[in-house]
């Protein structure tokens, strides 16, 4: 054994401790409906300062596992958070153990990851001409989409020589998700060139999108992208996929959607499926699976419809990576090619976990659950006098106001303060959004833990801390 070895000196020992911690883990995932998020104390961080020692797992059962982010409570709808799966809890111990790097090589990890890759691309009636990559989440992969896109619009001469004085511009609907103008911003095209679109009945208007690829083009400006969304954050809307497929073949645009969270509405049933439709025609597709799908943080993933696209944009491989007929450098594809990190983690096998473990019909009805749930909230708002939803839920999202009856001030100060209220005390997560001028309670349910009673109860907390 080596001297400097950093292993377990006494197994046996070791073992117990895991032993003892991973029941603990179970317990507090079991009770996920008995713990809710809760203020953290104001010495946390002092406690965790490096160089304390001592006993750690009692520190890890103490001061870090209560402390969580409260997504896995079944009352947690704020934001779009995922709430997680006890698969997770298996997945991530034999991750640990295998330390997989998922940049390239010949090793299981890979191929797994392409048996999700592939599951996925499916679902999603992408042809198997499409290549994907598993990352951090839809941020990431929103970019390298991008990249994708600009390479198809200016050769792949743009990763040596850079965009010069080309102006690339770039379309999406009102609402869309700060991703797109980050992704935008950090290949310096500048997000003063993503146009913003008007919605028309909760979907981009095509004769706006047509009007302005027109103006820009008149100008000297080059259309290079535009970007759909499926599931926007603050309502839950869906483009119209056909359309902007249409649009997007006549002006020689890539079209891009962001699917983080809605795309897999696909696997649920109707009315939810169809607010997909067209989404097969995507040239490149970003979506999550630590929201939507469930599994624990992270994971998302990019498609793009056209492998040579894709490689055309990122592959790239000095002498020391060159692969190999056989050995441990041997194997195709290697992700480094495909994507921003040569080093990455095993995201592929927790979320093979919970298809093969829970079977994807269960994640179908889960989804399916999610959106009647948001109805049912829409429903329970409706029964109270002045309480009242923004808009009739389309997805997952229900969105409403506590007091309608009030001038749209005091309703955006109220909802805020229940907000915060209800977070504190337990009851509910809700964040809030702007609508219609007014800040509204905004649940976003993906959550396989929500119940129709969670439902119930959260709405009759809010009627209480709604009389003034
Ligand atoms: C969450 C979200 C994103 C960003 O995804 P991350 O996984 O958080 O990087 C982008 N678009 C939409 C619609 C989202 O809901």
């Amino acid at each position: 054994m080596s001297d400097h070895s950093l292993d377990p000196k006494d197994w046996a020992a070791f073992r117990k401790q895991a032993q003892d911690l991973l029941d603990h883990c179970i317990d507090q995932m079991e009770a996920a409906g008995d713990r809710p998020w809760q203020q953290v104390p104001d010495d946390l961080e002092a406690q965790y300062a490096i160089g304390k020692g001592g006993d750690v797992l009692a520190r890890l059962k103490e001061d870090v596992m209560p402390y969580h982010a409260g997504n896995t409570h079944p009352r947690y709808w704020g934001w779009v958070q995922g709430s997680g799966l006890a698969t997770d809890v298996m997945a991530g111990m034999v991750t640990a153990v295998m330390n997989s790097n998922c940049g390239g090589r010949n090793h299981g990890a890979n191929y797994m990851e392409r048996a999700v890759i592939d599951w996925t691309r499916q679902q999603m009636g992408m042809p198997d001409t499409t290549s994907g990559v598993l990352v951090t989440g839809t941020s990431q992969a929103t970019l390298i989409a991008f990249a994708a896109a600009r390479v198809r619009a200016l050769g792949s001469e743009v990763r040596g020589a850079g965009q010069g004085n080309v102006r690339l511009t770039a379309y999406a609907g009102q609402g869309v998700h700060n991703a797109t103008r980050k992704a935008i911003q950090l290949m310096g095209i500048g997000s003063d060139n993503v146009r913003i679109v008007p919605l028309v009945e909760g979907q981009m208007d095509m004769a706006e999108l047509r009007r302005l690829i027109a103006a820009d083009r008149a100008e000297g400006a080059q259309p290079f992208l535009v970007v759909g969304t499926a599931g926007s954050v603050d309502l839950g809307l869906f483009d119209d996929f056909n359309a902007l497929a249409d649009v997007a073949a006549e002006e020689n645009l890539w079209l891009h959607v962001d699917g983080a969270f809605g795309a897999w509405t696909r696997l649920a049933d109707d009315p939810y499926r169809s607010l997909t439709d067209g989404l097969e025609r995507v040239d490149s597709l970003a979506l999550d699976f630590h929201k939507w799908m469930y599994v624990g943080y992270d994971c998302g993933l990019v498609l793009i419809r056209n492998e040579e696209e894709h490689r055309a944009a990122f592959a790239a491989r000095p002498v020391y990576l060159k692969g190999k007929d056989r050995g441990v450098a041997s194997g195709d594809p290697w992700y480094t090619d495909y994507g921003i990190d040569l080093s990455r983690g095993n995201r592929a096998l927790k979320v093979w976990m919970a298809l093969e473990t829970l079977g994807a019909d269960a994640f179908g009805r889960a989804i399916t659950s999610n959106c009647d749930l948001a109805q049912s909230m829409a429903d329970e708002v409706a029964k109270h006098d002045n309480m009242q939803a923004a808009r009739p839920p389309v997805s997952n999202v229900c969105v409403f106001t506590a007091r309608a009856d009030l001038p749209a001030e005091a309703q955006s100060a109220l909802n805020t303060k229940i907000a915060i209220e209800m977070q504190e005390s337990g009851e509910a997560v809700f964040s809030t959004t702007m609508v219609d001028g007014v800040e509204m309670l905004r649940a976003a349910i993906v959550n396989h833990r929500s119940s129709q009673e969670d439902v119930r109860a959260a709405i009759r907390d809010v009627a209480k801390r709604a009389v003034l």
